[in-house]
C-alpha cells in the first residue's frame, strides 16, 4: 500500500521540526565551507536573517580560525562527531564564545557538516566573574592577619578543610606544599589533646544550634613552641545536611602572652617578685576556708629585718633594696612550693604554711632566722629578722591571726631582736 506521505514530506517535517524550531542554534556547511542552510536560533545569535547568512561562507564570521584553518577542519569531519570552541563575529560587530559540535553526513549525494552551536559567552563572562572572585578572595586573604578557612561536617560525619588561604600553613610553622590536602587529621594532631574535646564540645553546639563558634586553644608550631590560635567562624547548613562554617584563625600568641604578664604583674610585688599584700590577703582567706573544711592546720609566720632604718641610712635605698631581694631569695630557696610568700609592707614579710603546725611552724621560722642572719650581704654584711609565729585557731578570723602574728613579732623585737617568738 502506497504511503499517505511521500517522502519529500516527510523531509520537510522533519527539516522544520528538528532543524528549523530547535531550541539549538545550527547551521549545516558545504564543504567548501559555504553555509547549505542556517536555523533561525543560529541567525538570531549573529544578528543576521538565515538567507543573509545563506550567502556567506564560515570564515567570514569565525575569528578563532582562518580560512585556511577552517578549509582544513572541514575536510576532515567525518561522521563521528567532534567538539570545539571558537569565536564568531555578530552582525553588529561584536563577539560571542560558542561552543560547536560538528558532525559529517552525505546527504543527497552532498558532504555535508551540521554544526549545532551554544552561545557561551554568558558562561565565559561567569567563569571569568568567578576567577576574579577567587582572585579578590585570595588577595584580601592575604591581607589579614592568620587565615580564612572553611570546615565542613557531611551528613555521615566526614570532615575537611574545603577552603583555606595561604596563612593557614604559616601559623602551624608548615611550608605550604606540607598542607597539599584538606586532611583533617593532619590538622588537628597539632592541637594540643588537652584543648581537644572542648573545641569538639563547641563545635557539635554550634553544629546542632547553628551559632556562632568561637575558640582559643593551643596548637604546637613546628618549631616545637606552643601557640594559642583564636578562632571565630559562622555555621550554614548546605542542601545534603553539611555544616560549612566560614571563618577566620588568629595567632594570640603574644595577646595571651601580654595578658598573662599583666596579671603576673597584678599579683607580684615589684621589688621582690614575691606576692603583693593584695594577693597574699586573697590566698590568706582561701587558705584559712580550706584548713576549716578539710580540718587541717595552718601556721602563718611573719618577719621583719631588724634596724633596717639604719641599713639605709648607711649604705643608700639602693643597696637596702639589694638587700631585701636577697632576704626574700633566701626565704624562698627554704620553703616549699605550697607555701605562700607575699610582702606585707615596707620590709615585713608574710609567709603561710598550710598543713603545718605550731612547732613545724616555729622549726621553718627558725631555720629561716638562722639562714638570713647566717648570708654574707653584699656591701652590708650581715642583717638578721625577727620572727612571729602562730597557727590558725577554731574559727578565727584572717584579721585576729595576722594581729596574733605581728604582736608576736613585736615581741621578738621586744626581746631583743634576731629571735623567733609565738
Ligand atoms: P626594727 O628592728 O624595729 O624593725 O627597726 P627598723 O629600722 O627596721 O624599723 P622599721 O621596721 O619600723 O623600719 C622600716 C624601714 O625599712 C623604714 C624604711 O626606710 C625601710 N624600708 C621600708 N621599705 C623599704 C624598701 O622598699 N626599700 C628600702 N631600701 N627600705 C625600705
Ligand atoms: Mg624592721
Ligand atoms: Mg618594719
Amino acid at each position: 500500500m502506497k504511503s499517505l506521505i511521500d517522502d519529500e514530506t516527510i523531509e520537510t517535517i522533519l527539516w522544520t521540526v528538528l532543524f528549523e524550531q530547535s531550541g539549538d542554534a545550527m547551521v549545516v556547511l558545504r564543504q567548501d565551507g559555504s553555509v547549505y542552510r542556517a536555523n533561525q536560533r543560529y541567525a538570531d545569535m549573529l544578528g543576521y536573517t538565515p538567507e543573509e547568512l545563506g550567502s556567506f561562507h564560515v570564515w567570514d564570521w569565525d575569528i578563532r580560525f582562518s580560512e585556511q584553518e577552517l578549509r582544513q577542519m572541514l575536510l576532515t569531519v567525518d561522521n563521528s562527531s567532534a567538539h570545539f570552541d571558537t569565536r564568531q563575529r555578530r552582525k553588529d560587530g561584536t563577539i560571542t564564545d560558542a561552543e560547536v559540535s560538528t558532525n559529517g553526513a552525505i546527504y543527497k549525494g552532498e558532504n555535508l557538516i551540521f554544526c549545532i552551536v551554544r552561545d557561551t559567552t554568558e558562561r565565559k563572562y561567569t567563569e571569568e566573574r568567578l576567577r576574579q572572585n577567587k582572585e579578590l578572595l585570595e588577595r584580601i586573604a592575604t591581607q589579614v592577619p592568620g587565615a580564612l578557612y572553611q570546615y565542613r561536617i557531611a551528613p555521615d560525619g566526614t570532615r575537611s578543610f574545603p577552603y583555606f588561604s595561604e596563612g593557614f600553613a604559616a601559623l602551624g610553622g608548615l611550608a605550604q606544599e606540607e598542607l597539599s590536602g584538606t586532611d583533617v587529621d593532619d590538622i588537628m594532631s597539632r592541637l594540643l589533646p588537652e584543648d581537644a574535646p572542648e573545641i569538639e564540645r563547641k563545635t557539635q553546639e554550634s553544629a546542632s544550634t547553628l551559632s556562632h563558634f568561637h575558640a582559643e586553644f593551643r596548637i604546637r608550631h613546628n618549631d616545637g613552641s606552643i601557640r594559642w590560635i583564636e578562632c571565630r567562624s559562622t555555621p550554614e547548613k548546605e542542601a545534603d545536611s553539611s555544616i560549612i562554617w566560614t571563618g577566620i584563625l588568629l595567632d594570640i600568641t603574644q595577646r595571651i602572652q601580654a595578658e598573662e604578664q599583666v596579671r603576673i604583674m597584678a599579683i607580684t610585688d615589684g621589688l621582690t617578685g614575691i606576692k603583693n599584700r593584695q594577693e597574699f590577703d586573697r590566698l590568706l582567706e582561701h587558705e584559712i576556708e580550706r584548713a576549716n573544711r578539710y580540718h587541717t592546720p595552718l601556721a602563718l609566720l611573719m618577719y621583719d629585718l631588724d634596724h633596717f632604718k639604719q641599713v639605709n641610712d648607711r649604705y643608700g635605698h639602693n643597696t637596702g633594696d639589694m638587700a631585701l631581694k636577697t632576704v626574700t631569695s633566701l626565704v624562698n630557696d627554704n620553703i616549699r612550693g605550697i607555701d605562700i610568700h607575699g610582702r606585707w609592707g615596707g620590709e615585713e614579710f608574710m609567709v603561710l604554711l598550710p598543713q603545718t603546725g605550731l612547732d613545724t611552724a616555729m622549726d621553718v621560722a627558725e631555720k629561716l632566722r638562722r639562714t638570713i642572719a647566717a648570708h654574707p650581704f653584699d656591701k652590708l654584711g650581715s642583717i638578721t629578722a625577727s620572727f612571729g609565729v602562730v597557727e590558725l585557731a577554731p574559727h578565727e578570723s584572717s584579721k585576729s591571726l595576722a594581729q596574733r602574728v605581728d604582736e608576736a613579732l613585736y615581741r621578738a623585737k621586744e626581746l631583743g631582736r634576731n629571735r623567733v617568738e609565738v
